[in-house]
């Protein structure tokens, strides 16, 4: 009312008017005072927090190109259950340890670091798509390079095609490692052969992927594996700047018992210390302690290092980011400002792609890709969808499958959709356990059709605006 010069109980009685009972101290969420407010001929805007924020943080800034320096690749593994990824990253993880550290204190902290030919490779810790997609969502994209294991003795798998096809929509590069290749049953060209499949053709084949055998059990092809990652890592040219304020992404989070807040933070730029201000969405304080990954104390992290922190107020969310700040009052602040906006932050976080918003995205020249998962029944319907729907490509946007498969529709693909801005089209099957509720959650487009031809008239109507709306 003192803002816009009117009389507070003729905003009581608009309210009023809308069926909202009121009184003069009342909180009034944001679409209510946007209906009292247009009816006074007002329009009001919700205060961006994050543009404040971001503000207040220096983000936007572009980095002199004389200030970089190259930074380790942080890689993640993935594939298929059993295929031996815990035990890769396990193996490779004890060829830096040596052997008086092997004896102590071997505490997994989310990522690890190892060193070959004096190069640093930063693995995370926790294996499988899941954790790698989970992060994508939340915005982060800290892996360079994904180590995709496939078991000689095994093969492509499922979650094979799940992990390489999440890997394809974060635009990773992706090394395989046929893993157990001291298996009497072992097979690596059979592995090749099934992953042509899949556009991932061996380089002495005429393609451009890497593949390596290794077992993580007898160690052999480790040392080859690191080598190849570097020579990818090379080609990426990481860079970052380690004189200025750090910035990162929360790996993992949790409160300990004698400790407090415990945070594996994973520095992307600059060099973190201790003493440093630190916060990570409404988390905030300063850091008393800092521990590697090999359980010792440091002083100071740089990029590409992990590093368990202390001194955080609160738990914070593996996959949001942190920055360091100039001072304690300036985290506190934004932490404080977040929270108190927390609310409206949630009604405005945008939605994602729907086919009824479609037409409206392309109009407004937002959306360029339509990224789409197809589960179906069997693999010939699975394929006669992709390939039609890929055939609605036009001028004005491009039509991906970025997943298909055989099966019902699982919360992995749900997440890959929602990490991706992606629709989901069920042919044939139903929804996994959870699974509709894990879509309204994240508010994922996922429609299911017992005909071909209604999937693919959809997706073109919507294409052109002219879906018929759902009820
Ligand atoms: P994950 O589910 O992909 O993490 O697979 P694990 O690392 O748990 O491995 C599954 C099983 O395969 C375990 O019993 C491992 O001991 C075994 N395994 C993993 N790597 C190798 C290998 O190189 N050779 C052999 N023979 N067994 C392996």
């Amino acid at each position: 009312a003192v803002k816009i010069n009117v009389p507070s109980t003729e905003i009581i009685k608009k309210l009023i008017g809308l069926g909202v009972m009121a009184s003069i101290n009342q909180e009034i969420d944001f679409e209510t005072a946007e209906v009292v407010a247009s009816e006074l001929g007002v329009k009001i805007e919700l205060e961006d927090v994050e543009e404040e924020v971001a503000e207040m943080l220096n983000v936007e800034e572009e980095e002199d190109e004389e200030n970089l320096i190259h930074r380790p690749p942080v890689i993640t593994v993935m594939g298929h259950v059993d295929h031996g990824k815990t035990s890769l990253l396990d193996a490779i993880r004890k060829t830096s340890v040596t052997a008086k550290e092997a004896g102590g204190i071997t505490q997994h902290i989310g990522a690890y670091m190892v060193k070959t030919n004096d190069e640093a490779i930063t693995f995370i810790d926790t294996p499988g798509h899941e954790a790698f997609t989970a992060m994508r969502h939340r915005g982060a994209s800290i892996t360079d390079i994904a180590v995709l294991v496939v078991a000689a003795d095994d093969g492509v798998m499922p979650q094979t095609v799940e992990a390489l096809n999440h890997a394809r929509a974060a635009k990773v590069p992706i090394i395989v490692a046929i893993n157990k290749i001291d298996k009497p049953g072992a097979n690596p060209d059979k592995v090749k052969q099934e992953l042509t499949e899949y556009n991932l053709v061996a380089e002495e084949w005429g393609g451009d992927t890497i593949f390596v055998p290794v077992s993580a059990m007898t160690r052999e092809g480790l040392d080859t594996l690191l080598e190849m990652i570097l020579l990818v890592a090379e080609v990426q040219e990481l860079k970052a700047n380690p004189d200025r304020l750090s910035k990162g992404t929360v790996i993992d989070a949790k409160l300990d018992k004698g400790r407090g807040v415990v945070a594996t933070l994973l520095v992307n730029a600059g060099t973190l210390r201790v003493g440093d201000s630190v916060v990570s969405g409404t988390s905030y304080g300063k850091i008393r302690a800092m521990l590697n990954d090999k359980g010792k104390k440091v002083k100071t992290a740089g990029p590409s290092t992990p590093v368990e922190i202390l001194g955080l107020n609160e738990v914070p969310e593996a996959g949001e980011e942190f920055y360091a700040v100039k001072d304690d009052r300036t985290a506190r602040q934004i932490a404080d400002k977040r929270r108190t906006h927390l609310k409206e932050q949630k009604v405005k976080r945008s939605a994602p792609l729907s086919l009824d918003e479609l037409y409206n995205h392309i109009k407004q020249g937002e959306v360029q890709d339509i990224n789409i998962i197809i589960k179906g029944d069997v693999q010939g319907s699975v394929e006669a969808l992709k390939q039609s729907l890929e055939k609605l490509t036009n001028e004005e946007v491009r039509v991906n499958i970025i997943h298909g498969g055989v099966g019902a529709v699982t919360e992995s693909d749900v997440m890959l959709a929602a990490a991706s801005n992606g629709i989901i089209i069920g042919f044939n099957v139903r929804p996994g356990n959870n699974v509709n509720a894990l879509a309204e959650r994240e508010e994922v487009d996922l429609r299911l059709y017992r005909v071909i031809y209604d999937a693919i008239a959809d997706v073109e109507q919507a294409m052109k605006g002219m879906l018929a709306p759902e009820y």
